[in-house]
């Protein structure tokens, strides 16, 4: 390990980018590589490897592409849905919006079930519209950033195995994996997408996703060219297996510094302590924490009810009387930065926490306490400011 330490800065807690340890930013300053030798290659495979494990996979086929999250969308809607076929969205807020418009580019057929502002879509409405209509993918926002609302990806894979078996499943996990409890195989995800720089504590510029086996084959046998260059698994897959299987292969150069910090992040996650369900249950911790604090300063949540909050952000409503303007710029100056609402019916009426990664489940590093310190503080100096 090396001494490197990061400069002073700012705390980080908008839900994504987070803060990330100083291993994985050294690790980041690795000398320049080739992305074709025998050093780097490892290096990437351990990725592949370290990917499944985290996701309690035996034989899912990870992608790690430079680009952020959104590129997932693109991966999804170019490889696995053909033009005219059919998707349904579950939209639990502005990601979901996102995730239709994505698929829509690509020809697809979209229907969307809007959850109402703070909830999840209802299992029953899942299973009532696909008793209506086949669908290629179902899709839903494990936790929507916008609003802090975590869907259940286990029911919500059970209801389609139940109604539609054919139907992928695919979940959009950039803020939930790492901080939320994803079980690939036994709950029977077919995609699960991410990015580096939310709970994988890695700096952004990674698309990060996984396929079912049966999803490759979906892609395999699709009837018509895949409709994305950048994007193709046809251009990536033989790329990921090269690189597991030991050898290097050649599409488009990876981002070699970002896969070497990646990888240090991965190490960090599934091979030294905490475990990753240890990991889960300190970022439950943590989110109770955090919500409590919240609540007895007299912040309301979005989401409506304990069962739909995420566990690695916190989405609150501003007090009575008060705007973003009167709290966040004061929380900066006490050197803790979070985000705005996003939502856009109602981004001017909320703000977000971002919980995950280092500052979820190292105590000793106090992100917490002066999250919560701050928050009281600014609270108070804007309601005197008010009243004086
Ligand atoms: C952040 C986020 C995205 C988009 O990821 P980018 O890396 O910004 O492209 C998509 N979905 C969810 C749920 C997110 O939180």
């Amino acid at each position: 390990m090396s001494t490197f330490k990061q400069e002073p800065h700012k705390l980080l807690v908008i839900p994504g980018p987070i803060e990330v340890t100083d291993e994985v930013l050294y690790a980041n300053a690795h000398p320049s590589m080739s992305h074709v030798s025998a050093d780097f290659i490892p290096v990437f495979g351990d990725c592949i490897r370290m990917l499944r494990e985290l996701l309690f996979t035996q034989d899912a086929q990870p992608f790690i592409i430079a680009g952020s999250g959104t590129l997932g969308w693109d991966q999804v809607a170019a490889n696995l849905v053909e033009p005219g076929e059919n998707a349904l969205v579950l939209n639990s807020g502005y990601f979901g919006d996102s995730f239709s418009d994505c698929l829509r580019t690509y020809g697809a057929k979209v229907d969307e079930i809007v959850a109402p502002f703070g909830d999840a879509v209802a299992l029953s409405d899942l299973e009532a519209a696909l008793k209506q209509k086949k669908y290629k993918v179902v899709t839903f926002t494990h936790v929507d950033t916008s609003t802090g609302v975590l869907s259940d990806a286990k029911g919500i894979a059970a209801a389609v195995k139940k109604v539609s078996p054919d139907t992928l499943v695919v979940a959009d996990c950039v803020c939930s994996v790492a901080s939320e409890e994803i079980r690939f195989d036994e709950w029977g995800l077919d995609i699960v997408l991410t990015a580096s720089q939310k709970g994988l504590g890695t700096p952004p510029g990674l698309s990060v996703l996984v396929a079912s086996q049966k999803a490759v084959k979906v892609f395999e046998t699709r009837a018509t060219p895949v409709t994305s260059y950048y994007g193709s698994w046809k251009k990536w897959l033989p790329i990921m297996k090269a690189y597991e299987s030991g050898s290097a292969a050649y599409f488009a150069t990876p981002p070699v510094n970002l896969i070497y910090a990646f990888n240090a992040s991965l190490r960090q996650i599934t091979k030294q302590s905490p475990s990753v369900e240890e990991r889960f249950r300190l970022h439950r911790e943590t989110s109770a924490r955090i919500k409590k604090a919240a609540e007895e300063l007299g912040l309301k949540q979005l989401p409506v009810k304990p069962s739909v909050a995420a566990n690695g952000m916190t989405a609150c409503y501003f007090p009575e009387g008060l705007t973003a303007a009167d709290l966040i710029p004061s929380l900066v100056k006490k050197d803790v930065v979070v985000a705005a609402g996003l939502h856009k019916d109602y981004k001017l009426k909320y703000f977000r926490i971002g919980h995950m990664g280092i500052s979820a489940i190292d105590s000793s590093r106090g992100d917490v306490d002066k999250v919560i310190a701050a928050l009281k503080e600014s609270l108070a100096e804007a309601k005197a400011g008010k009243n004086a």
